[in-house]
């Protein structure tokens, strides 16, 4: 059998974290009643017409600017025709001749080592379609306009990727940028992040690409895995047993684990694509794209590098605390307020993710102000309360955002720093426990660990240990 070679490009689309549509005022909240987030605009009713949502365009810079694109400054909006039930209008506002950003890249590892660059032919601005419901009446199908309208954006690589594995870190790697760049939550299982996956083979080292099929709208990294290492398996068998491969679209199927032949594939022109008449082209200065640029937030690369070279953290510490914003957000407020990268990490990957995860919260449901768990590593490492004392008191601003300072006061947790009083605590301790002191005295070393464990017990753990030991070793001399 000869060898083959994988060839694989993919159209991501996401939908914007905007708070309204595209062309109209609705909000793009996901869920809420079928067909309650549309209005005449979005609904496709005869007569109204839309107007571009200057977020969307500002958005779909900042993607442009940080996948390393050229800004299209005179860019516009162009008619896809096709009738479908879940679009209104039957026609997509989409870009096809003057995309907004072009030419640009992303730089992910080689299967076949080192780094290489997947090249973005285009990123485009479009509107999402409504959604079908298949499942809840046997013999109709229903439909909810309220994803219609919601801002897209379509990023278009060139086919520059080899292997399922490169194709999982490239969208990776784009959804972090997404949302590092503030422009999308990137939630899979909301839809809010889906590939179409374009897969061919050749033999190595042709030249001349084979015949490719599309897989539409997946939306998890391992179904994307998945489906380019069946797919091609497919291919390869086919042209194996000198049979042809088809040019189509297919449906992949992630619980069977095959795709199946959905439709043969369209060419731009089946769509009667024109300019839309509605909207006049979009002409972006160079001020506006600079202001842009120079307001762009720190992307995952530079922000990882920071965090290693600058704070010292390892790189599988950076890469938890860079798996979601909010932890982001809240290690970089924490560092703010204690000036101690280390602690304020270690607290993150510990006791936050540990409530988390027992809470079962995603990070973006955190409640609590931000500025609260440096309040407590200040407390601890100021001498001000105990370890176990700045547990309880977490938990308390995990579960009800109390203010830390307060609680302490309030549940009379704070440490002694009294000596005198302290003292007198732990000749209270000695007098009550003759025996170990005797024991100690006659070189039994365990006894006196015996003798902290008591103190620090009837201190109820709120003096600092090492201040006990101190006095201790004093009193036993
Ligand atoms: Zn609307």
């Amino acid at each position: 059998m000869a060898e083959y070679e994988i060839v694989c490009g993919l159209e991501v689309h996401t939908e914007l974290s905007t708070k309204t549509k595209i062309f109209c005022s609705c909000t793009t909240e996901f869920g809420g009643e079928p067909n309650t987030h549309v209005c005449e605009i979005c609904s496709g009713m005869p007569g109204t017409l839309p107007v571009v949502n200057e977020k969307v365009v500002e958005y779909a810079v900042r993607t442009g600017l940080s996948t390393n694109c050229t800004i299209t400054q005179n860019n516009k909006f162009d008619r896809k025709n096709y009738f479908y039930p879940d679009l209104p209008k039957a026609y997509q506002v989409s870009q096809l001749y003057l995309p907004i950003c072009q030419n640009g890249y992303v730089e992910i590892h080689s299967s076949k080592g080192g780094m290489k660059k997947v090249r973005i032919k285009e990123i485009h601005m479009e509107e999402d379609a409504g959604k079908l419901i298949h499942d809840a009446y046997s013999d109709c199908t229903l439909v909810d306009y309220n994803r219609c309208g919601v801002p897209l954006l379509e990023i278009v690589s060139e086919p520059d990727i080899s292997s399922a594995d490169e194709a999982v870190e490239y969208v990776e790697k784009l959804r972090d940028i997404l949302r590092f760049a503030g422009v999308s939550d990137c939630k899979m299982q909301e839809g809010s992040l889906r590939a179409d996956v374009n897969v061919s083979v050749m033999p190595v080292g042709s030249k001349e690409y084979g015949t490719r099929t599309e897989m539409k709208n997946i939306n998890s990294f391992k179904a994307i895995h998945h489906a380019i290492e069946s797919e091609s398996a497919r291919q390869i068998d086919l042209i194996e047993d000198g049979k042809e491969v088809k040019q189509e679209t297919r449906r992949w199927d992630d619980t069977k684990g095959y795709s199946y032949a959905m439709r043969s594939k369209e060419d731009a022109q089946d769509y009667k694509y024109f300019p839309e008449p509605d909207l006049p082209p979009l002409s972006l200065s160079d001020e506006y794209i600079e202001s842009i640029r120079k307001n762009l937030p720190e992307l995952p690369e530079a922000k990882k590098a920071r965090y290693m070279n600058d704070f010292g953290l390892s790189e599988y510490d950076t890469g938890l605390i860079c798996a979601s914003i909010p932890l982001v957000n809240l290690f970089e407020k924490t560092v703010e307020i204690t000036n101690n990268p280390k602690d304020s990490a270690n607290w993150i990957l510990g006791e936050v993710s540990k409530m988390l995860n027992d809470t079962q919260t995603q990070p973006e449901n955190m409640t609590f102000r931000a500025d609260s768990l440096g309040e407590i590593i200040n407390l601890l490492n100021g001498g001000k309360i105990s370890r176990d004392s700045a547990k309880k008191v977490f938990k308390a601003v995990f579960e009800e955002d109390v203010n830390p300072a307060e609680y302490v006061e309030k549940n009379n947790m704070g440490m002694m720093n009294d000596t005198s009083a302290i003292k007198s605590a732990v000749e209270e301790v000695l007098k009550a426990n003759e025996k170990a002191v005797n024991e100690y005295k006659s070189g039994k070393e365990a006894s006196f660990n015996y003798l902290i464990g008591q103190s620090m017990r009837a201190l109820r753990g709120k003096a600092p240990a090492s201040e006990v030991t101190k006095i201790l070793k004093e009193l036993l001399s």
